[in-house]
């Protein structure tokens, strides 16, 4: 059955496009029948860039992180629930379930990730503060703290086509969670899936208005309109991203530019990894998975197989059996383990790039021009066999660390030590990501320091995590996902590292009244209320600066023995008195520091019921001045900073404890972590 393509769509200012132009055909990459067509003539880019900046800006910047959090979660969700209909889409991409299931739950579980993280890592805030407050006067009256505020602008993502849903959700996570709006240009190639998941999404009306606009088809002068408060990021060759990169308007303006181009990624055989070793076998195993999973049109794809010289042939034969076994066909007939590569131009640039590769290195395994499938027509279909190559002298080679054939080919190269192999990563001159297959500490450590700075993500593959490991391949939302030089020198994802890369981080000096005012933080030296206990109050009455100062306590001798034989710890410092003597950093026997804090826990706390529900930690704990016997501790608790959770009956509070001695020395400091009740007494539900 022939459908007629659908006109696709761009969703800008508020409504959906179909541009002007009859526009280019898309097709099918298993069939070559027509899927859509694409067209974005006629649309004004610089009221595309003015209406997020307009009217979607304001609307994400009053929200706080956890509101913006929970935004994406209800999204994620929802898109999660509409996930079938992205695979049928999917399957018009040649991408089997299991290619299609790194880009869709891949994608949705990415923005899902980015949710969580937040809601546990970010404060309930619209700004967020970065490191420690810098003192800069004697007398506590002009300080210091960085912020980190939204920018102001849009962040224009240009994505590549191989990962039509995870390309656009990996980006905008992040940018939204920052209070950015989204402009998404997916490749043309695959745009037709980008489109059908961004109609699910302003469907929802989960996102403001403008926070989501889509170009499907070229982004034509938009890039002539970008400021110093915009971003680009770019996925895709590196021909077009330095063409992007150097655009005068982007340099002009200082435009934050975030690029993933070529990668010539690395895997490793450890030189104790040889056959008959499990090492070997995983080894196999995943560089056959890297070279067929989405027909190796993966950025982060196995494409360089440094392996010790002495394994090169088992390791040749390994490969080209279990990769002669792969069967290419039809993405949704069960029988098929590899799909069609994107487009049939995509396979003729692939058996162009092996050509290249051949002044180097010969084929061992694969005919790129004889195509074998179980299913499907090779002459409709960009089907390609997987394509392995062997390069005998890799150090006098260059296409083979230069040249990126996007598709299922990989080169097996030897090296006689291990520093070799590790100057053969660098070869690359920069890769998104590198892997390690060993046993030994020692080979992990020496290939792992030697290749991390030419790499934005190094994994060690052996036995041990055989069965839990996410694979030389997949990028995680935690983790970083960009690679220095010719990678592009970008940094994707890495967990709330990717939120800072769309806010500006400003050094905000002034004194400490004036400070927290700014920052929403209690700041040392900013006023402070005395009033009730401040454990009697709920988050409803409790406000930033209030503060207690306890009763004080004498520290005795038989107090630290009682201690140390309560606990077990009989340390010597507070036991032997010559001992302690010696020891350079005391005069004499000492307090335990977890007796401190629990005297200081002591004295703070009000033992009633209450709203403060419980202690869930203590952040940056540090004992600084020793306490002797005889000494007095006294502690002063002030309300630090306070997130109430949105969905819930509590919040969070930090106080700030600081617990001095008799002559005013701060003995310890450190931040007490408590869930406190938004009302008390609790309202019933
Ligand atoms: P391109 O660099 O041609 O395209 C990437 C993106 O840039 C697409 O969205 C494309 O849109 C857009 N684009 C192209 N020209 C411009 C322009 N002048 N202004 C604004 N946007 C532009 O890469 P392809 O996707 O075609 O892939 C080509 C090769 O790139 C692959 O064969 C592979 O070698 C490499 N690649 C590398 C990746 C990596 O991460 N390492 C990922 C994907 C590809 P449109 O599609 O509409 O032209």
């Amino acid at each position: 059955m022939t459908a007629a393509p659908r006109r696709l769509e761009s969703y800008v200012c508020g409504s959906w496009n179909p541009g002007r132009s009859e526009g280019q055909l898309l097709s099918d990459a298993a069939t070559g029948a027509p899927v859509a067509r694409i067209d974005s003539s006629g649309i004004d880019f610089a009221a595309v860039l003015d209406h997020g900046r307009r009217v979607a800006g304001p609307k994400l910047r009053e929200m706080s992180f956890h509101d913006r959090a929970a935004m994406l979660k209800a999204l994620g969700l929802a898109l999660m629930e509409r996930k079938e209909e992205f695979y049928t889409e999917s399957l018009h991409t040649g991408a089997t379930r299991s290619d299609g299931w790194i880009d869709i739950e891949g994608g949705i579980g990415t923005m899902l990730t980015f949710a969580s993280k937040a809601r546990r890592e970010l404060p309930n805030t619209r700004v967020l503060t970065d490191g420690e407050v810098e003192p800069l006067s004697k007398d506590n009256s002009f300080v210091a703290q960085h912020i980190l505020t939204p920018m102001r602008g849009v962040a224009i993502h240009i994505n590549a086509f191989n990962f039509p849903i995870w390309g656009m959700l990996e980006k905008i996570a992040p940018t939204l969670l920052a209070g950015v709006p989204c402009v998404v240009k997916p490749a043309s190639q695959t745009a037709y899936l980008t489109e059908l998941c961004v109609r699910r999404i302003i469907e929802t009306g989960i996102l403001p208005e403008g926070a989501l606009q889509l170009v499907c088809g070229s982004v034509g002068d938009m890039l002539d309109h970008v400021t110093g408060q915009d971003a680009v990021t770019f996925t895709g060759s590196a021909w077009t991203g330095r063409k992007l990169k150097s655009y005068a308007p982007v340099v002009a303006n200082s435009v934050r530019f975030t690029m993933e181009a070529d990668s010539l990624n690395a895997s490793i055989l450890g030189p104790d990894a040889g056959p008959g070793t499990p090492e070997f076998d995983l080894f196999v195993k995943e560089v056959a998975r890297e070279m067929t999973a989405k027909a190796g049109q993966k950025c982060t794809a196995i494409r360089r197989v440094i392996a010790p010289r002495a394994h090169v042939q088992a390791l040749v034969a390994a490969l080209g059996d279990r990769l002669g076994k792969t069967t290419l066909g039809l993405p949704y007939e069960e029988a098929t383990r590899m799909g069609p590569l994107a487009s049939l131009d995509q396979r003729e640039e692939v058996r162009a790039r092996i050509r290249d590769l051949q002044a180097d290195a010969e084929i061992v395994a694969g005919n790129p021009d004889e195509v074998k499938t179980g299913s499907g027509d090779a002459t409709q279909g960009a089907f390609l066999n997987p394509v392995l190559m062997y390069c005998e002298k890799p150090f006098g080679a260059s296409a083979v660390h230069e040249v990126e054939a996007f598709g299922p080919v990989s080169t097996v190269m030897p090296y006689d030590d291990l520093e070799e192999a590790v100057a053969l990563s660098h070869l690359g001159k920069g890769s998104l990501v590198s892997s390690i297959f060993t046993d030994d500490p020692a080979v992990a450590a020496d290939v792992v320091l030697g290749a991390a700075p030419f790499h934005g993500r190094v994994l060690i593959g052996n036995r041990a995590s055989a069965k839990s490991s996410t694979g030389h391949g997949s990028p995680l939302a935690p983790l970083v996902h960009g690679g220095p030089g010719r990678a592009g020198g970008g940094e994707e994802m890495g967990g709330m590292r990717g939120v800072k890369h769309y806010m500006q981080r400003t050094a905000v000096q002034g004194s400490p009244r004036l400070l927290s005012a700014v920052t929403g933080r209690w700041v040392d030296g900013a006023p402070v209320q005395h009033d009730v206990h401040p454990f009697r109050k709920s988050l409803a009455e409790l406000r930033i600066g209030d503060q207690l100062i306890t009763a004080a306590r004498q520290v005795t001798q038989e107090d630290v023995e009682h201690f140390a034989h309560f606990t077990g710890d009989t340390f010597y410092a507070h036991m032997d008195t010559e001992a302690a003597r010696a020891n350079p950093f005391f005069d004499d026997r000492v307090a335990h520091g977890y007796l401190i804090a629990s005297f200081a826990a002591g004295l703070f706390v009000e033992p009633n019921p209450g709203p403060v529900l419980a202690n869930y930690g203590v952040d940056n704990l540090r004992f600084l001045t020793p306490v002797y016997f005889g000494d007095t501790l006294q502690v002063r608790l002030t309300c630090k900073e306070i997130n109430p959770r949105a969905s819930a009956e509590h919040g969070e509070v930090r106080w700030d404890c600081q617990v001095t001695n008799q002559n005013g020395a701060v003995v310890a400091q450190y931040d007490v972590l408590t869930m406190v009740a938004k009302t008390w007494p609790a309202v019933a539900a």
